[in-house]
């Protein structure tokens, strides 16, 4: 019989040249098994997914009690169900008043399609404006808003009328203007290798958009769900987004989306001419309770409050003459090598003794520490102690 990681490479679409090829049976908490009982330390949580950690209890229980009810139901959004219903509510707990509509998808992309298509309803407008090294997904509408030329030139003509901004960059701001309908933005841009706006930049940001009457849709797909120390990273910034998407770290590990608003915007999207967006698995029951109990978990077991000193502890532990800087908020961090081919020795050394982690998009000399949230101080160490082995073995200095 074939082994999987043979079925593997020649039956699935090879996405990359530097497949990880590392099997993965079983994983619990912050570690990956093998099947020869391999472990490895995760420190890529899926891109933000596992803010939890893998499989938490609470999550898997809360999936097997949705399971006993009901897998799916929906017609057009008139059935109430109680796991969205109540997830929405937990949601509009978390944000600031007013921003209480809830729009569940099924990914993050998905949402991003969602806040373009809800601004233009609303505004009545077309342009969009997006960042340079933005990434929001990889639909052909959210494709239009990366801001990697190489990521898009095979795929055009993408969306007319998007345009593109330098990032944190405040005499840009003019460029938003009347005829925008919204500005879509990662408070911190994630495949850009970590990078934080200032905080005088976001809030000149949003005073901007609020004298053209442009709304703001901040991504939170990445950074959201406590990744940065806060349960949402915009409230780091004291500013409010006027739509916010969230995904990824939101279903503990199961696929699911939002797009979230306002009341008097969120209505623009009624049956009026027609219903501004459709979706067969959007707000599924099963990913519903499996978020709940996710955004349960940050709150009572107090992960945001650790979050902080998680984050200087890998900074401590990972000075380093090979480590140029680290770029992080909270445990959304990037260190900073010399170049991509020095980065991937030490990424395939790591992996060797038992440590995942690997790069970013668009900055592939920049090392991602994103482990799950509760992580505890003794994994950190070890975790440092096998990067800083993997360095010391490919970095002479
Ligand atoms: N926005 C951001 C900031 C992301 O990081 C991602 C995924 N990497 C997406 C959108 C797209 O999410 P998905 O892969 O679930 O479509």
């Amino acid at each position: 019989m074939l082994s999987a990681r043979q079925l593997f490479l020649q039956h699935q679409a090879q996405t990359t040249d530097f497949p990880l090829l590392l099997e993965v049976e079983r994983a619990e908490g912050v570690f990956m098994y093998g099947p020869n009982g391999e472990r490895y330390l995760d420190l890529i949580s899926g891109i933000g997914v596992s803010n939890v950690g893998h499989r938490h209890p609470k999550v898997i229980s809360a999936i097997q009690g949705q399971l006993d009810k009901y897998l799916h139901l929906m017609v057009y959004g008139e059935i109430v169900q109680t796991p969205p219903a109540r997830l929405a509510h937990a949601l509009a707990q978390t944000l600031p008043a007013g921003l209480d509509n809830v729009y569940f998808v099924s990914s993050g992309s998905e949402a991003i399609e969602g806040a373009m298509k809800l601004a233009k309803r609303f505004t009545g407008r077309t342009e969009l404006i997006a960042f340079d090294k933005a990434y929001h997904g990889s639909t052909q509408g959210s494709l239009s808003l990366n801001g990697a030329e190489s990521f898009k030139r095979s795929f055009r003509p993408l969306l007319p009328d998007v345009n593109h901004l330098e990032h944190n960059h405040l005499p840009d701001l003019e460029k938003i203007t009347r005829r925008t309908a919204a500005v879509i933005l990662e408070t911190v841009q994630g495949e850009a290798g970590v990078r934080v706006p200032s905080k005088a930049y976001m809030q000149a940001l949003r005073a901007r958009c609020t004298k053209v009457g442009a709304l703001l849709v901040l991504d939170e797909i990445q950074c959201g769900f406590g990744r940065t120390g806060t349960f949402w990273a915009f409230e780091q910034f004291g500013i409010v987004p006027d739509i916010l998407t969230c995904a990824k770290g939101m279903g503990g590990g199961m696929p699911i989306g939002a797009f979230i608003s306002r009341q008097e915007i969120m209505h623009s999207f009624k049956n009026d001419p027609m219903l501004g967006h459709i979706t067969t698995f959007g707000g599924h029951p099963v990913s519903c309770a499996a978020s709940l109990a996710t955004l349960q978990i940050i709150q009572e077991e107090g992960l945001l409050e650790q979050v902080t000193a998680k984050a200087e502890r890998f900074k401590q532990r990972l000075a380093h003459p090979a480590i140029k800087s680290i770029r992080n908020l909270g445990l959304m961090m990037a260190a900073e090598m010399e170049s991509f081919e020095v980065l991937k020795k030490v990424i395939d050394t790591a992996i060797l003794k038992g440590v995942l982690t690997d790069w970013f998009l668009f900055c592939d000399n920049s090392m991602r520490l994103a482990p799950p949230l509760t992580i505890t101080f003794e994994e950190i160490d070890q975790a440092c102690d096998i990067l800083l082995e993997a360095i010391d073995e490919h970095c002479r200095f």
